[in-house]
């Protein structure tokens, strides 16, 4: 694992069997609306701006599963977990240490929805206590029973569930693991317990539920496909060519006996496919965001765009379900970089590559791209957005 310096980490436990959730595949590995839960999970922390990277520990004898199913994000290597899920842990965080974090967010892979504002609070909690944990408050009384006799009844005011992401300072969470070692604690927060962390409870969310039973995947995927409404977006760029000998195209250097003119890195793909993320969410366009005159944009690597417009898409709660991207040029010709091109969106958007397609097309000698003049870009996405608030976009 290389030791470049993050400041925020997150850590998605995925080491277990998952028997509990029924069928042959491991509950981690299961595909909610075409994509794992796992990948799903650890894309869900990745894309919050204040998380600078994530690392999965999984079950050694799961390596090839878990490449089929995060292949295509941006994630750190996975770390092999031990038996129980504090021995798995511990080894992450080791792994992890590497990076010097400041902050660790430690996730449970059965909980692949995770909204950002969580996020957010659990973030802003650690600036006044090293570890925080979002929690529901119970609404049903609460009894103590033995066998199926009831012995009391639980004071409901003092009780909370318990949810993951938990958030830690990460040298104190490191220091409570390696101290609690071979201990059998349930959760991470316990962990802290035991070293004297203190922690904050914020309001958690109906959302993070946890893929428990065979019910919990059916339910997942109803999550998925209720309450929402797609939205469509297009976007269309155009850049003329000038000297130079490659060109940026849907993040890749492409190379060519001319470069495309701009302001930024001029790749003509990533402004119309971040045109279109925009207009599906009704939030202006690129040029409102990133004034072409702005000296902070000139030769901007322009994945910084379609990161914005992305984030912008997950603020919303909205869930990118597919691009199409159309390329008009005579030369360079598309087809031999065309997987590479798809791979690279499909990281750039953290989506599985199935749901992204290049295609290109000439102008048969017509017009400016006909003339090789320029090249143009026209991208139509869809985004998944929820119906509360479809309404208020912007
Ligand atoms: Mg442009």
């Amino acid at each position: 694992m290389s030791s470049r310096a993050y400041r925020t980490v997150g850590l998605v436990v995925a080491a277990g069997r998952g028997e509990r959730a029924g069928g042959p595949v491991p509950k981690q590995y299961r595909k909610l609306a075409g994509e794992s839960v796992v990948a799903r999970s650890a894309a869900a922390l990745l894309r919050h701006p204040d998380i600078d990277a994530v690392a999965v520990v999984i079950a050694p004898d799961h390596t090839d599963a878990f490449r089929e199913a995060c292949g295509h994000l941006p994630l750190l290597p996975p770390v092999a977990g031990g038996s129980e899920r504090q021995a798995s842990v511990l080894a992450g965080l080791e792994a992890l240490s590497a990076h010097a974090p400041e902050r660790v967010l430690i996730h449970d892979a059965a909980r692949p929805f995770v909204p950002h504002d969580v996020i957010d609070r659990l973030l802003e909690a650690l600036r006044s206590a090293p570890a925080a944990l979002p929690v529901l408050r119970m609404h049903d009384t609460l009894k103590q029973v033995c066998g199926n006799r009831v012995t009391g009844t639980v004071e409901r005011n003092t009780t909370v569930r318990a949810q993951t992401p938990q958030a830690f300072r990460f040298t104190p969470i490191l220091e409570a693991h390696r101290a609690a070692e071979g201990w059998a604690l349930t959760d991470d927060i316990a962990v802290g317990e035991h070293a004297g962390l203190d922690a904050i409870a914020v309001e958690g969310s109906r959302e993070l539920f946890k893929i428990t039973r065979p019910g919990d995947v059916v339910r997942a995927a109803r999550h998925l496909s209720t309450g929402t409404e797609t939205r469509t977006g297009i976007g269309y760029d155009v850049h003329r060519f000038t000297e130079g000998d490659r060109v940026m195209l849907c993040g890749i250097a492409v190379p060519h006996h001319r470069a495309l003119a701009g302001h930024s890195d001029a790749d003509v793909g990533l402004h119309a496919l971040t045109d279109a993320l925009l207009g599906a969410i009704g939030a202006d366009d690129i040029g409102h965001h990133f004034p072409p005159g702005d000296a902070r944009w000139r030769g901007a690597d322009s994945s910084r765009f379609l990161a914005h417009a992305i984030e912008l898409v997950h603020r919303h709660r909205g869930r990118l379900v597919n691009i199409d991207l159309t390329l008009v040029c005579e030369r360079p010709k598309i087809g031999p970089h065309r997987d590479a091109m798809r791979r690279r969106l499909a990281t750039l958007m953290t989506v599985p590559v199935n749901r992204v397609s290049v295609k290109a097309t000439t102008t048969e000698g017509l017009g400016f791209t006909g003339r090789s003049e320029g090249i143009a870009a026209c991208a139509v996405v869809s985004v998944a957005l929820p119906i509360d608030d479809a309404e208020t976009p912007g």
